[in-house]
Order: C-alpha cells, then sequence, then structure tokens
C-alpha cells in the first residue's frame, strides 16, 4: 500500500518520457523516409492519452483513503500493464526500424531503446516482475533483429550481443535498485510506525496528566469522606455566583452530640453519619444548592435563589427526622441551623457564614429543630457571652462569686429542712450576673467544673458552720450533667465533704431531668449510684419541664423530686394536675416532693393539702448570705386558724 503513492508519482512523468521518446524516433526515421512511422506515432500518441484519461479518471480514489488494498493493487497492475503495453509498441518499432537500411535510423532507436530500458531501472524499481519484463520487451526483440538481420554487419551483430548483455546488467541493476527502494519504504513504514508510537504514548500521557490534574482539582476543592465541597470549593463557588451580586441565602448546620456519637459508637459510626447526612443532603436539596463541610461536624450550604427558603427549611427538618440506622442501631442525630441572608447580613462567605453560625448556636441553646435566622441582636449577645465565658476564671480568683441560701421548711410543720445554695455574681462591669446566664456558658466554655467545685466547697463549708452554731439544716447544691460525668467527680465531692468535716447525709445535689437522657444512661446511673451509695440524697430540679420517663425513676437513685416553679404559679390553672399527677408518682416511688417558687399563703395551703412535703420561696425566704435560720410559715397558723 506505501508503494501505491510513488507509482502514481512516476506515471505522469514516465508517459511524457514515452512520448518524447517516440516523437523523436518518428522524427529521425521520417527524415530518412520511413512514412508508416506516423502511424505508429499516432497509436502512440492514442495510447498515451487513453493511459492519462485513465490514471486521471481513478485519481480521485486513493486506495489508502478508502482502505481497500485490491483496489491499490488493481491500479497498479493497471499502471504496470500500460507500461507492458507501450513496452510492445517499441518493440515493434525496434523490430522495424533496427532492420532498416540507413545506420542513422538504426543507432537513434537503438539509444532511444537502450535510454528508456535504463530508464525503467528506476521508474519500474517498484514492479518485480513488469520491471524486468519491460526491460526484455523493449529491448531483446531488437538485439535479436541486429544480430540476426544486422545487413551483414559485424558491427551490428555485436551491438546486437552488447545489447543482450546490456539488457540482463540492466535486469540485475533493476532488481538491486528495487531491493533498495522496497528497503527504504520498508524503513519510512517503520519510521511511520514509530511516530504514530511515540504519538500515541505522548496522547497517552498527555491523558493521563490531564486526569491525574482534574482529580487533583477534584480533591483540593471536595471533602474526602462525604464527597461534599470543602471550604477551598465552597469559597470558589461561593465568589463564582456572588460575581457581581450576592442574593440567596446561607444556612450553617452543627451537628448535636456528635462528638458523643463518636466517642460511644466509634469513629466509623461518626463517618456514617456525616455520610448519610450529606447523601440526603444532596438528594433533597434543589440542583443550584451548593452543599459543602465546613469543619468536623458543621456543613455549609448555600441556596443561590432568593424565594426558596421555606422550603428548604421543612426539607432540612423532614431530614433528620428520618431515623439513621447504624447496623441495625437507631442513632440520634439532629442539628442545630442557623440561615443568614445575602446581602442582608453579609456580602461575604466568611462574614455570611458567621451570621448562620451565630443563629445556629441560637438554635441549639434553644433546643431547636427549625433553623433560626440571623439577627444582629446575635451578634451583640455572642459578644457578651463571650466576654463573660472570658471572665469566669478571674472572677473565681478575685472572689466575684458569692453564695445567697434559701431555706426549705418542712410543709406541715414549717420546720428548717435545708438551705440551697444559689451562686451569686457580682461583676465588676456588668452588675449581677444570674446564674440562669452565666452557667449556660460556664458549661459551654468547660468552666462548670472549676465553679461547680468551688461552690460545693463554700457550699459545705457554710453547711458545717451553721451545724456548729446548732442549726439542723441540710446543705441543696445544684449541679449539672456535666459536671457528674467529670471522671473525678466522686473523688472531689468525698474529699470536701471530708475537709468540712460535714457528714454526707446533709448534702444534697440537686440535678436537672437532663441526666435521665438515654444516651448517658449507663454512665450516669453508675455516678448517681455511687453518690447515693456515699449517703448523699440526690433530687430531680425543675421537675416537669424536661424529659422525665417513670421508669427512670424507678431505676435511678433519686429520693426528693422538687416541682418547677413554674407549675406553683399557675397552681389555679392546669398545672394542678401535674402537681397532683407528681405528688402521686412521689408517693409510688416513695420519694420526698419539694415544691419550689411558693410565693402566697394561699399557694401553701394549696399544696399542703395536695400533699406536697416541702416548701421553697420568697413565702418562706428569700435567698440570702448568710444563711438565715428565721422563716416565715404563715399558713402554718392560717391552717391552725383554720
Ligand atoms: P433552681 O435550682 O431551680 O433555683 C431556684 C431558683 O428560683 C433561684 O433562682 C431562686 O432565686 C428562684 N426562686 C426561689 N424562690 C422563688 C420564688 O418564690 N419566686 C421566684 N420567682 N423565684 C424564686 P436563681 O438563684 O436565679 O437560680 C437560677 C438557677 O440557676 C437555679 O435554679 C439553678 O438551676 C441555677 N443555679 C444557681 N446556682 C447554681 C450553682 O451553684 N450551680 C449550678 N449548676 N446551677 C446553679
Ligand atoms: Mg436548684
Ligand atoms: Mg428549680
Amino acid at each position: 500500500m506505501a508503494l501505491f503513492p510513488i507509482v502514481r508519482r512516476n506515471y505522469l512523468p514516465s508517459l511524457f518520457v514515452n512520448f518524447a521518446a517516440s516523437v523523436a524516433v518518428s522524427l529521425s526515421a521520417a527524415s530518412a523516409g520511413v512514412a508508416w512511422v506516423w502511424w505508429w506515432l499516432g497509436f502512440v500518441t492514442l495510447a498515451s492519452l487513453l493511459r492519462i484519461i485513465v490514471h486521471v479518471w481513478t485519481g480521485g480514489r486513493a486506495p489508502s483513503e478508502d482502505g481497500s488494498e485490491a483496489e491499490a493493487r488493481r491500479q497498479i497492475l493497471i499502471a504496470g500493464l500500460g507500461m507492458l503495453v507501450g513496452a510492445a509498441g517499441w518493440a515493434v518499432l525496434g523490430w522495424l526500424l533496427l532492420a532498416f537500411p540507413d545506420p542513422l535510423v538504426r543507432y537513434s532507436t537503438s539509444i532511444i531503446l537502450a535510454g528508456m530500458a535504463a530508464g525503467a531501472i528506476g521508474v519500474l524499481a517498484l514492479f518485480a516482475l513488469i520491471g524486468p519484463l519491460y526491460i526484455s520487451i523493449l529491448m531483446v526483440p531488437g538485439c535479436v533483429r541486429l544480430m540476426a538481420f544486422g545487413q551483414g554487419e559485424a558491427v551490428t551483430a555485436v551491438i546486437g550481443l552488447v545489447g543482450l548483455i546490456f539488457t540482463v546488467v540492466m535486469i540485475v541493476a533493476h532488481r538491486g535498485n528495487r531491493l533498495l527502494l522496497m528497503q527504504s519504504v520498508q524503513l519510512g513504514q517503520r519510521n511511520t510506525e514509530l511516530m504514530a508510537q511515540v504519538l500515541d504514548a505522548n496522547q497517552t500521557l498527555e491523558n493521563k496528566v490531564r486526569e491525574r490534574t482534574e482529580t487533583l482539582k477534584h480533591q483540593a476543592s471536595h471533602d474526602l469522606l462525604t464527597g461534599l465541597l470543602n471550604r477551598r470549593g465552597l469559597s470558589d463557588l461561593f465568589s463564582l455566583a456572588a460575581e457581581g451580586h450576592c442574593q440567596g441565602y446561607v444556612y450553617f448546620l452543627d451537628l448535636n452530640r456528635f462528638k458523643r456519637i463518636n466517642d460511644t459508637l466509634g469513629h466509623e459510626a461518626g463517618d456514617y453519619v456525616l455520610r448519610e447526612v450529606a447523601a440526603r443532603l444532596v438528594v433533597r436539596l434543589p440542583p443550584d444548592a451548593m452543599v459543602g463541610r465546613w469543619g468536623g461536624d458543621e456543613l455549609v450550604i448555600l441556596i443561590p435563589a432568593a424565594n426558596e427558603a421555606d422550603r428548604i427549611d421543612s426539607q432540612l427538618v423532614a431530614l433528620f427526622a428520618a431515623p439513621f440506622v447504624f447496623y441495625g442501631q437507631t442513632l440520634d442525630v439532629s442539628a442545630s441551623i442557623g440561615v443568614a441572608r445575602c446581602p442582608e447580613n453579609g456580602t461575604g462567605l466568611e462574614e455570611l457564614i458567621r451570621a448562620a453560625d451565630l443563629a445556629a448556636a441560637q438554635a441549639k441553646r434553644q433546643g431547636s429543630v427549625v433553623p433560626i435566622c440571623y439577627d444582629p441582636s446575635l451578634a451583640a449577645a455572642l459578644e457578651r457571652r463571650e466576654r463573660i465565658a472570658d471572665d469566669i476564671r478571674s472572677g473565681l480568683d478575685e472572689h466575684q462569686f458569692w453564695l445567697a441560701f434559701q431555706p426549705i421548711v418542712g410543709a406541715a410543720t414549717g420546720e428548717l429542712r435545708a438551705f440551697e445554695a444559689l451562686i451569686r455574681w457580682a461583676h465588676p462591669t456588668l452588675g449581677h450576673l444570674s446564674p440562669d446566664e452565666f452557667i449556660s456558658i460556664a458549661e459551654e466554655s468547660n468552666q462548670i467544673g472549676a465553679l461547680g467545685a468551688w461552690v460545693l466547697d463554700r457550699a459545705c463549708e457554710a453547711a458545717a458552720l451553721w451545724h456548729r452554731s446548732g442549726i439542723r439544716a441540710a446543705v441543696a447544691v445544684n449541679c449539672s450533667v456535666r459536671q457528674l460525668v467529670q471522671p473525678d467527680f466522686i473523688e472531689i465531692v468525698r474529699t470536701t465533704l471530708a475537709r468540712h468535716g460535714l457528714a454526707a447525709s446533709w448534702l444534697h445535689l440537686e440535678v436537672t431531668e437532663s441526666v435521665f437522657m438515654p444516651a448517658s444512661d449507663a454512665q450516669m446511673l453508675e455516678v448517681l449510684n455511687q453518690l447515693d451509695a456515699i449517703g448523699i440524697c440526690l433530687a430531680v430540679d425543675d421537675f416537669g419541664t424536661g424529659y422525665s420517663s417513670l421508669a427512670r425513676l424507678r431505676d435511678f437513685p433519686i429520693r426528693q423530686i422538687k416541682i418547677d416553679r413554674s407549675f406553683i404559679a399557675d397552681i389555679d390553672g392546669k398545672s394542678r394536675s401535674v402537681i397532683e399527677g407528681a405528688v402521686l408518682i412521689a408517693r409510688r416511688f416513695d420519694l420526698q416532693i419539694v415544691a419550689e417558687g411558693v410565693e402566697t399563703p394561699k399557694q401553701a395551703q394549696a399544696l399542703l393539702a395536695l400533699g406536697i412535703d416541702a416548701f421553697q420561696g420568697y413565702l418562706i425566704g428569700r435567698p440570702v448570705e448568710p444563711p438565715q435560720p428565721v422563716v416565715n410559715c404563715p399558713w402554718i397558723s392560717m391552717a391552725k386558724a383554720g
């Protein structure tokens, strides 16, 4: 196939040479009086024209293009046969002219025939058979004619013989030339193949480099675990989306209690939760939403459309409502979600995420499952919280905290039973701060351990003091769940009691209903059992406002419940039945029941009638320092009078 272009390239020049030689011979023969030579020239001209027409006609269909090798062979054969026909014409001419008496005609004809045969060595080098045949047809008849009929001239016969020898030499030279040409064609072909291989390898390398670059680019902008965008990916997409104008919403999702899942069930469970949340987000959110992982358990969603917020909110709530099941175990997965609006709450991504993060923190404090929108007052609130968190340590060092004590008395007799220690903080610049505000901040900033230990120490110290002065009352200390799960909590309690020489039975620890949350079950039960074993009275504070279950009340070593003051304030309303229920439960489980926030004698009388054991509230005594043993029990005299 590679030979085909060479054949085509040589074809027209060789035709032209052939025709020119024909004209030259014809002219020389005609000048010697050979008239029929014009017929011969006419035949050659016709044959040449015919060959040109065939050549041009087949020229448009190069076989390398249509892929047909047979077609190429056919065309090469046609070209070769055309040459042979031409050679036959020359042989006839040679046969006739070489016997002509005029030596000029004989010699010129011999020279032209020899020249053409010599030319065939190169031009027909590609034709293995046609080449030698062409040379032979061109030369042999003429040589034989010269030798046999050479007018008896020895020179002519010798020229004929030399012509034959020359023919053999030319055939051998043709063969050598052909081999050389074939080798160079093969080399060329191999070169082309090699080039193709090099190009191919180059292409493969280029593809690999391109693929690798794409992978690296993807890795640089995506999170490996979830497949979501990472910080960089989010920032890049945000910059693109917000180019020129910024409109839409930024959602910040902070998974609740994620650390607990990791700590209790292992990182595999944590990974499962992150992957599952990511997959649900991708499926549920609109296609133009950009979802990314901002940090460990924090996810960010960018919604470019301005009018979809309500739908997104409900999708997010539904997403977490569906159960998360890990190896058959249903996990408690929820998120605190904050939303910031662009451009109202900011135009830069960091700024918007900070706003949405603040709103998410607010959602976490409120325990909201519904996304909360950012409000500028949140920033001020956060600043205050950060300031308070920063000042707790120095507040302890500089004795800014103190304890107020509020009496708890027997409902029927009015006898003093205990004082509840309530922490107070005289902040140098923010003024008097409520424990409702700073206790949660101390919990969040991991300072509740230090603060709680300080309260316990001062409360036990005060109780030991009033015991020495003859007041037989216990001290009730509030205790947050975070303190209870501290590994050294039991030890702290023991050493504090020992330091002040206070018997454990004089210490009450008030815990909220959050100790009953299923997630903290085993560990909490263990701690509470140990405290109970020491002899400490455990009370459930703010009873009725949080998570309570009868089974937990039965299984946990609780000795007292304190009904939240919101129910006491509403004793004439629906809360009455809640109080009645609580009294029933307390009787059933043999628990002491205390009413908090008793403010009026009427409330006290009603509570007494319902069977409450003890009262605490402004009616009996406000929280003061030092503790006041003189208490106010007007309902008793009223009952006696009644
Ligand atoms: P609590 O343990 O339920 O404490 C009772 C709260 O009710 C106290 O508020 C007390 O001043 C208030 N109170 C008592 N009687 C009445 C009444 O008749 N009417 C009204 N309206 N309120 C009354 P306080 O001192 O602001 O404490 C609030 C909460 O802060 C406490 O609720 C307790 O949960 C927490 N807390 C206080 N001190 C500590 C502490 O040392 N450690 C921990 N972890 N929490 C503390
Ligand atoms: Mg309390
Ligand atoms: Mg309470």
